[in-house]
This record gives structure tokens, sequence and C-alpha cells, in this order.
């Protein structure tokens, strides 16, 4: 009897590492960015079994669906059968033909990079910005596990923004849900910078050309006259330099104000905050103390928090893009 029972233990464990194995319960992810592409395997308790990271090619449209193939294709012949993959990248996809759009890696945009991506493989894909992917990441496993509405921002290269609402991802018909820094910086604020700033999209102050790395480092030279990059400018407050400190206060105060026109509108139980800028400590203590000027409350109870992965939340977020089997 004993001997039954030991067959069928170890049988349900076989049984258990088969399936990990043959991939019912992973999911692969792939993170397109600017200067790296990176692919996982991602566990359905939300662990990573393998991770691929390569360059992108530089704004060559051909060798970067290449690339990116390659990744796939190496994550898939680790598995079978074959697995589910979702894709983050910059920019997002124009309704109905699907071509992209808004993407600063700017070779990506006008190309139907989804499509070519499913001729190539073979099989279909799903496909969403990194923003989005960010929020789906801190939603399903990370910092906003336990919310019913998360506000995902990336703080970085740029300023993005995805929403999403018991695990899943809000989407519209014009596929901009949560392009929040593509909103022009409220009037009341307008002063606080010392001209107009010329976003990449054609507009005039939006949130992304004070709030991105490229913002900071902008106010920094009106401030000072000098050029510094973000991690300059906050390693120099840190060590106490007044100019720096000034700075990254200015910062603190318009990401409030910008935050508070989302609080306002959508009133989500947490805001996680990824990119390079979220690194910044002071921001989570900052940030909250600027609020109450704005929102339209008498006790403020959303979080502002950072993202438990980091970096790392782009492939995994992609993961998400389909359910658990
Ligand atoms: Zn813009």
């Amino acid at each position: 009897m004993q001997g039954i029972v030991g067959a069928c233990k170890v049988a349900l464990t076989q049984a258990k590492a088969c399936s990990i194995q043959t991939g019912f319960l992973m999911r692969i992810g792939v993170d397109l960015g600017g200067t790296k592409i990176e692919g996982i395997l991602l566990n359905d308790d939300g662990s990573i079994a393998e991770k691929i990271r390569i360059d992108t090619p530089t704004q060559k449209y051909q060798a970067t669906l290449d690339s990116v193939c390659t990744v796939v294709q190496r994550l898939q012949s680790q598995a079978s059968p074959r697995l589910t993959v979702g894709i983050g990248t910059p920019g997002a996809l124009a309704l109905p033909c699907e071509l992209m759009k808004n993407c600063n890696s700017i070779c990506l945009n006008g190309q139907a990079l989804k499509k070519d991506l499913e001729s190539a493989l073979g099989y279909t894909i799903r496909m969403e910005n990194d923003a989005n992917c960010f929020a789906l990441s801190e939603a399903h496993y990370g910092a906003g596990a336990d919310a019913h509405v998360v506000f995902g921002v990336i703080l970085g290269t740029g300023t993005g923004g995805g929403i999403v609402v018991n695990k899943q991802l809000l989407k519209g018909p014009n596929s901009i849900t949560g392009e929040w820094g593509h909103n022009a910086i409220p009037v009341s604020v307008r002063s606080l910078i010392a001209e107009d700033r010329l976003c990449y999209c054609g507009r005039s102050n939006c949130i992304e050309t004070v709030l991105s790395g490229r913002g900071l480092k902008q106010t920094y030279f009106e401030k000072t006259g000098e050029q510094l990059e973000a991690t300059g400018i906050a390693e120099l407050a840190a060590s106490g330099n007044p100019h720096a400190q000034d700075c990254l206060q200015l910062y603190y105060q318009l990401l409030a104000r910008c935050l508070a026109t989302v609080i306002n509108l959508l009133d989500p139980d947490i805001i996680v905050l990824g990119g390079g800028l979220s690194n910044i400590r002071d921001l989570y203590s900052a940030v909250p103390k600027y609020l109450p000027e704005f929102v339209f409350t008498d006790v403020i109870r959303t979080k502002i928090v950072p993202p438990s992965f980091g970096d790392a939340s782009g492939a995994r977020g992609a993961a998400c893009l389909w359910p658990s089997m």
C-alpha cells in the first residue's frame, strides 16, 4: 500500500514537473526597449524561469524585428508545447491597421510590428506599450497586487502611464489609455518653468517635458546654466547641493500637481512609479506633502509607492497580456 502511495506521489511530482516543463504554467514576455530587448519565461507564481537580454539594433526596423523573433524562438525552444507570447513596446498600435505610433524609437513608427512578428513567428501574439506592461506587472505580482485600481507611471526617458482595474488593463478606442505624459502641465505650474518646452509629439509643455529625465535636466539648466543628467542631479542633491535640492523640490511639486489631475479623475488605490527617476527615494515622502493643495478631498488615501520589479517589469507585464493557464 505504501508502495502505491509512494508511486502516486512520484507520479504527481513528475506530472507537476512535466506541466512546468511543457509550458502549461509558463508564458513568454518580451520587453522591446530603446537599448535592450529582454525576454523571459514567466512562471505562474511570478518567478522567472529564464531570461535573455540582447542589445536593440540602432534605428533599424528589420534588424529589430529579427532580434525580437530570435529572443522569442530561443525561449520557445526551451518548452513544449508552444507558449503564449506578449510583447511590450514603446508607443502604441494605431487602430484599425495596427501600425505603430507615438514611439520614441522612431524606426518603429508607421510599421506593422505586431503583424510582421506574427508572420515571422507563425502564430498570434499580444502587444502593448511599455507603460501598460509596467502597470500590469505591478498589478499582478508587485506593489499593486492587493489594489483594485492601479495607475502605473513611467518616469524615465519618457513619461507614460497605464491603468489596471481588477487585474485587467483598461483599453480604449484610441489605444491611448493612461497617456498622461502628453497632457499639458496645469496652467497653475507653468510659471515654475522658465520658458515653453516643445515636446517630440509636436505640442508644447506636455507633462513629459517636465517630468522625464530630459525634463529634469532642462529644469536644472534653467536654474544653474549647467548641463547635468537626472542621476547626477539626484546625487548632487543627496550630497547637500542647494541648487540640485531646489531643482528636485520643484520636480516634486510638478509631479504632485500632475498626479493630482489623475487622482481627481480616476481615484486609483495606488500609484506605482517606475522608470529611472522612480529611484529618487525622497519622491515618496515629498510628493504626498504637495498633494493636498490640489486633490479634491480632505484626506488622501492614495498610496504613491516604488515598483517591486524596477526595470524587470516590462517583460513580466508583457507575459501577463495572456491569462495564466
Ligand atoms: Zn507631448
